[in-house]
């Protein structure tokens, strides 16, 4: 942890003692010490491969029109079986089993949140733990996924199975995403932590937060530093850690 990180740290555990409603706001940022490679950091995967768009290839339009080129990379890109909850999944599990923390709002698809314990958790854009038919209905996790090669078969009825996963050019789930807007607008302390904000509407959510302690632990900037009241550019693990 830098020393201006440390330095920080008492008046960051006094805003959490002097709170009853701290919200965690988090992104990919959040799993990349736990191998996920993010987006936009620096080992992202926009930053390194560049070869094909991560927008195409997570996109409804080539779950419909390449299923193949789609599932390779969604196995091979975004499914990480041995990836386990790091310092940043357990502090947060931690805060809300003490009654601090109300409730984690993710961008993330990993399921690390709950696998380190955490209850409240709205994943604004679902989760590759979870597979379904179109057909049926039946769910699969992503070990199934990983099992087979090619395009997902139901086994029970030979549908196609997808993702519960919000790809690009889909909607959110507006029941989450009203569940994440209220748990905002109850907050007396947002944490906003590893993501670049620059994904909508997600994103948006930290704009609506009116409550007087914003917090934005990232390494990169995001367009919402200057309305901050402490911005760190420091590991999200390390911090959460920390105040937790
Ligand atoms: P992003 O890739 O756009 O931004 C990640 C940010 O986190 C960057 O600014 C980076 O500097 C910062 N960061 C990386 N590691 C950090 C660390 N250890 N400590 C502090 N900061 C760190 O991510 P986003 O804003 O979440 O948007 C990407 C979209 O991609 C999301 O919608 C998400 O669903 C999806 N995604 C999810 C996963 C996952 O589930 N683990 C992984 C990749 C992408």
């Amino acid at each position: 942890m830098k020393n201006e990180t440390l330095s920080l740290i008492p008046r960051l555990k006094e805003m959490v003692d002097h709170s009853d409603r701290v919200v965690f706001f988090g992104g990919a940022g959040v799993s990349t010490e736990s191998g996920i490679p993010d987006f936009r950091g620096s080992k992202g995967i926009y930053t390194v491969s560049r070869q094909e768009s991560p927008e195409y290839l997570l996109s409804h339009t080539c779950l419909v029109r390449e299923r193949e080129k789609f599932f390779d990379f969604y196995r091979n890109g975004m499914l990480y079986p041995s990836a386990r909850p790091n310092a940043a999944h357990l502090a947060l599990a931690r805060g809300e089993a003490n009654g601090k923390i109300k409730a984690v709002v993710t961008q993330n698809i990993d399921g690390l949140h709950q696998e380190a314990g955490s209850k409240s958790v709205f994943e604004l854009h679902g989760s590759v733990k979870r597979n379904f038919c179109e057909s049926c209905g039946k769910v699969y996790d992503d070990s199934f996924i990983l099992s087979g090669k090619g395009v997902p078969r139901c086994p029970s009825c030979g549908g196609l199975i997808r993702p519960d996963v919000v790809l690009y050019e889909e909607g959110l789930d507006m029941t989450v995403l009203n569940s994440a807007v209220d748990a905002v607008l109850s907050a007396d302390m947002l944490i906003v932590g590893g993501s670049s904000l620059l994904v909508q509407p997600a994103a948006s959510l930290v704009g609506m937060y009116r409550g007087k302690k914003l917090v934005i632990i990232n390494y990169g900037h995001t367009p919402y530093d200057d309305s901050a009241d402490v911005r760190i550019y420091d590991s999200v693990g390390e911090v959460l850690d920390a105040i937790f």
